[in-house]
């Protein structure tokens, strides 16, 4: 069984299914860096498996959550109250989402961003294993928060040594500080993030302690994705209301010698080809 490093509080599974079972069932698989992340940037796959009887979500949060800036009611807070804080909001958002599980590994973010530590990355390593999950989904390379990136490399860094039929079939990079609006359209994965609207609403406004220093991400979440839906295609009518954004990064954890840099460096140079090759045509 799955003993977390820091400390085993940090598993909770709503409907209190026996740990092993619980992540077994797992088909989407979450890792973030903080609490609040999964639930901003995987809302598409939490709806397609909310209620479903052969599709669970399953989050994880890597980061403690220490650093987090806090304001109004939360002011006060030391960083270990304020860590307690975001646990349970991560909590109540698992048990509103009915989550198959909610695994907080509390690492602190300098631990992340450090390349050749290896714990982190053989902890998500032995998750994997124990989820199996058909997809993972995690953090884009273009995000501008450091500890975003380091989740993603090293989520890399544990998918990568896995024997191919213990790998997720498909490996997807999603939008936080940094929308994916960018991207060739060709490059784009879309996820429906339109069902159970109340829902979406509810699992950002369970961030309370995050919405109270004014960044009110449960407006500007569902903002984005209707955005997103709005802009996507000037030539056609809206197939659904809101949307967001992910990045199929499968190629990177198939294939050691594929640099991350080098990878996500390519949809840039697409970027600018596109850009420069329509002004080309009109001059
Ligand atoms: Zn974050």
């Amino acid at each position: 069984m799955l003993r977390l490093h820091n400390g085993n509080g940090g598993i909770f599974i709503p409907d209190g299914t026996e740990p092993e079972a619980a992540l077994r069932r797992t088909t989407d698989l979450c890792i973030a860096a903080h609490q609040d992340d999964v639930e901003i940037m995987a809302y598409g796959p939490i709806a397609q498996c909310y209620e479903k009887d052969d599709r669970w979500f399953a989050a994880v949060v890597v980061t403690d959550g220490a650093g987090s800036p806090r304001a109004g009611r939360y002011a006060s807070l030391s960083d270990l109250e304020m860590q307690k804080v975001r646990v349970r909001e991560q909590v109540d958002a698992a048990r509103l989402g009915k989550y198959a599980a909610v695994l907080q590994l509390g690492y602190p973010s300098a631990a992340v961003k450090a390349a050749g530590d290896g714990l982190c990355a053989s902890e998500l390593r032995d998750i994997v294993r124990l989820t199996r999950p058909d997809t993972v989904y995690t953090h884009n390379l273009a995000d501008k928060h450091d500890t975003h990136v380091g989740v993603t490399l090293r989520v890399l860094e544990a998918l990568r040594p896995l024997p191919p039929e213990e790998r997720p079939l498909k490996l997807y990079a999603l939008e936080v500080w940094r929308g994916l609006d960018w991207l060739p359209d060709g490059s784009k994965a879309v996820f429906d993030t339109s069902p159970y609207p109340e829902l979406a609403a509810d699992l950002l406004r369970v961030f309370a302690s995050q919405c109270a220093g004014g960044k009110r991400y449960d407006k500007a979440a569902p903002g984005r994705r209707l955005a997103n839906a709005a802009f996507f295609s000037p030539h056609h009518v809206d197939s659904m209301d809101s949307c967001s954004y992910g990045l199929d990064i499968t190629p990177l954890m198939i294939d050691e010698t594929l640099r991350p840099g080098a990878f996500i460096g390519r949809q840039i140079e697409a970027l600018r080809r596109e850009i420069t090759g329509r002004i080309g045509r009109m001059e």
